[in-house]
């Protein structure tokens, strides 16, 4: 159908992929389909950027690598970071504005944000609140404020990025922004959040007309000049051409599975991927280097700490030198992240018997992160030595916690006054030492309409992106909801673009 460009001196390599280059539109012989615009991947950026092709009166296909649509997104949670006075934050009660989110978001997602992504994320989070809602995506008016990870019901709203803890809380009126797509009976992985949030989504673009090929593997980009006119995909081993005669979105997902490129790029979370899926390999990213795209912030990660935050908030977590260095009532993803890159790795928490006992009788949609204490003592001292910490220094660490404890304080990291009681005996201590897990956040460097940057700085003719093969709003820190958030507000936007 086409000549193979692998050089002899590629073939000799056989550790590099050539695969990834893009092939000349020339050496194409025979399109196998063809549309307007062709979309790589049916999970969120790709069904969002198709709806909106598809309204701008493009003719889309959707290529999807596995046997249906949903990939992540329809597995998650289903949080979907929104906020700046969203109907849903009024009608549960909550202020909230644009500048407070952009000051929020430019704090915590950072070092290092895209601010003009993350201003125009903010400006457009009603609206887009509207358009999925218009889209058929059901929230339900009731907000969830226990510690948690995600509602454990149906609950539409809930603090998912430690908006209302320290630091932040210090800085910005807090205001709740993880807005969760309401479920009939909740199953995380199964029909949670994402589902219920994706499943409306594809039904609005099917509506629209557009089409899905499935088992369908994309493998490379097809190039006419500097422009992109099509896409190279595997079909059970055979290779199948698609022409797109106005654009190409990438929609494809991280590079959380793929070994080599986490190793280079963020090896903090190699070996350890979670919220993710194994189709999110990198290759969007790589067929987008290939071409000369760049790159942004190839070294963030969202990090899961596997811990029931239920129990957290009513302990202290400590590292593995006995001492204190995050609020315990804050994002666990947040925890996760402090864990992992600030504190090797190590963490303990450390709880009294009442405590415990409170927490693992609390409601939680993680009650399975809820452990058996590893350790048990009357006293801090004992309970330190079994743990192997140097002497006193979770001692020196529980005294002054509980000093201004007795007062309802923690003037040291500021976890708010409601979760801080002294810590009296019997204690115990769970070992969290390497719970985390996370997927990628850096990806190609998009506009803020989602063209592809050339790292000469110009947007590559024909070749948009979105989704976690991009990089987002997320530089460094991470919200829940910004994945299903940023992927869904620049998969329209790249759709826009595309069709255009
Ligand atoms: C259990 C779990 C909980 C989560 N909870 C949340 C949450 O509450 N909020 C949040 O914001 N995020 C959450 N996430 C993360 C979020 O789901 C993803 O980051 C998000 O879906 C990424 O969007 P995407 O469009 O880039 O990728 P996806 O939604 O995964 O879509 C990518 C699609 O591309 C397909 N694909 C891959 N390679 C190819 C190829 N070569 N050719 C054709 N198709 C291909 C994949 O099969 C997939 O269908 C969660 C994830 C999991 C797994």
């Amino acid at each position: 159908m086409w000549r193979s460009v692998v050089s002899s001196s590629e073939r000799t390599l056989r550790m590099a992929d050539p695969t990834v280059r893009p092939i000349s539109a020339a050496d194409i012989t025979t399109w196998d389909y063809e549309a307007d615009v062709v979309v790589a991947g049916y999970g969120i950026a790709g069904v969002t950027a198709a709806i909106e092709a598809a309204r701008a009166g493009a003719e889309v296909l959707v290529l999807e690598r596995t046997g249906g649509w949903g990939g992540a997104a329809s597995l998650a949670g289903g949080f979907i970071y929104l906020g700046g006075g969203t109907p849903l934050q009024k009608a549960c009660g909550f202020e909230d504005s644009v500048e407070n989110m952009k000051t929020f978001m430019k704090a915590a997602l950072g070092p290092g944000t895209d601010d003009t992504k993350i201003d125009a994320y903010c400006e457009g989070s009603v609206d887009h609140y509207n358009w999925l809602v218009d889209a058929g995506v059901p929230f339900k008016e009731s907000f969830w404020g226990q510690p948690g990870w995600e509602p454990p019901y149906d609950d539409g709203l809930m603090y998912s990025g430690g908006e209302n803890a320290a630091p932040f809380n210090a800085l910005v009126d807090p205001a709740p922004r993880g807005h969760v797509p309401q479920m009939s009976e909740k199953k995380t992985g199964e029909q949670g959040g994402g589902y219920m949030l994706m499943k409306p989504l594809v039904e609005t673009a099917e509506k629209l007309g557009v089409r899905a090929e499935y088992d369908l593997r994309v493998q490379t980009l097809v190039v006419d000049g500097d422009r992109v006119v099509g896409v190279v995909a595997k079909r059970y081993g055979k290779d199948v051409a698609i022409r797109a005669r106005k654009g190409v979105v990438l929609a494809m997902g991280s590079f959380a599975y793929n070994n080599e490129m986490v190793r280079s790029n963020a090896p903090r979370i190699f070996g350890h991927p979670a919220a993710s899926i194994e189709a999110h390999d990198g290759r969007a990213i790589q067929i987008g280097q290939a071409l000369g795209a760049d790159t942004a912030h190839m070294d963030a990660t969202e990090v899961a700490f596997f811990c029931d935050p239920q129990l957290m908030v009513r302990g202290i977590l400590v590292n593995g030198r006995g001492q204190r260095y995050i609020p315990e009532d804050t994002y666990p993803g947040r925890i996760g992240q402090a864990t992992l890159f600030q504190q090797d790795n190590q963490a303990f928490l450390v709880i009294d018997e009442a405590a415990y006992d409170e927490g693992m009788n609390a409601e939680s949609s993680s009650a399975q992160l809820r452990a058996q204490p590893t350790w048990v003592a009357e006293t801090v001292e004992e309970l330190e030595a079994e743990m192997g910490l140097p002497a006193g220094s979770l001692q020196s660490t529980v005294d002054l916690y509980n000093r201004h404890a007795a007062e309802g304080s923690d003037p040291v990291l500021g976890k708010k006054s409601e979760w801080v009681k002294p810590i009296v005996g019997p204690f115990a201590a769970i070992d969290l030492r390497g719970r985390t897990g996370g997927f990628t956040l850096g990806g190609l460097k998009t506009t803020v309409d989602s063209e592809v940057l050339h790292v000469s700085g110009a947007p590559i003719p024909g070749l948009f992106a979105a989704g976690r093969c991009t990089s987002g709003v997320c530089a460094g820190g991470y919200a829940s909801g910004t994945s299903l958030g940023d992927g869904s507000f620049f998969g329209r936007r790249a759709g826009i673009s595309a069709a255009r």
